[in-house]
């Protein structure tokens, strides 16, 4: 079915104000929130807190050092592989999330990408709160039909004979992706390493890159 162009544009402007809008759970969440603060079951600092904890704390930073760990040690790696939740519980994480998290490799023939293609789905305990663009409705629809193409607006391209595989994450189980390790890293330290790793390679829609020169 081919949309009309005025539609589209209706449906882009729709998308427009609603960003600007809070949802409709935002909205809910909110009068919750406003409830038992009021009855005296929640304070408004623990609110803060946890979004503190997820803001500052959380971050992709705990991603990028399973990465790291995983580049430097074999035994971890195949732990990890196997059952990630288990692999890192002795990493000092909070534990945030009773869900499943699934760690899915890249090689030189395979590269991941995640998506939630219903909501936002996302490995909050390792990559911390969620881009917008991950929670974009063009991201969700897009990346799921032509994932090579999204690729390339990231400024990835890959090769023809590389498989790419997306992983759409839901409420039960969350996806983060093991980037590969780029060349000429081999005398780093697992802190070095865990500096190159962006957010952007751990959901699969970049790679990381050798930097140039090392500090
Ligand atoms: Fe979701």
């Amino acid at each position: 079915m081919t949309i009309p162009r005025d539609t589209k544009r209706v449906i882009a402007l729709q998308e427009e104000l609603h960003s600007h809008l809070p949802s409709d759970p935002a909205l809910r969440v909110k009068a919750l929130e406003s409830l038992l603060v009021e009855k005296g079951l929640l304070s408004s600092a623990t609110v803060d807190r946890w979004i503190e904890v997820f803001r500052d704390e959380v971050g992709p930073k705990n991603g990028a050092r399973i990465v790291a760990r995983a580049w430097t040690n074999p035994i971890f790696k195949q732990r990890l592989m196997i059952n990630a939740i288990e692999a890192i519980a002795g990493m000092g994480f909070p534990r945030l999330e009773a869900n499943n998290l699934v760690v899915v490799e890249n090689t030189p023939r395979r590269h991941n990408i995640v998506v939630c293609t219903l909501c936002s789905c996302y490995p909050w305990a390792v990559l911390g709160i969620p881009p917008t663009w991950y929670k974009s409705f063009e991201y969700r629809a897009r990346v799921v039909r032509d994932p090579r193409g999204v690729l390339k607006e990231f400024g990835l391209e890959l090769d023809d004979d590389v498989e790419v595989r997306v992983w759409d994450s839901t409420a039960e189980t969350r996806y983060m992706v093991l980037p590969e390790r780029p060349p000429r890293t081999e005398g780093f330290s697992e802190e070095e390493l865990a500096a190159i790793v962006s957010r952007d390679a751990m959901v699969g829609v970049a790679k990381v890159i050798t930097p140039e020169r090392r500090s």
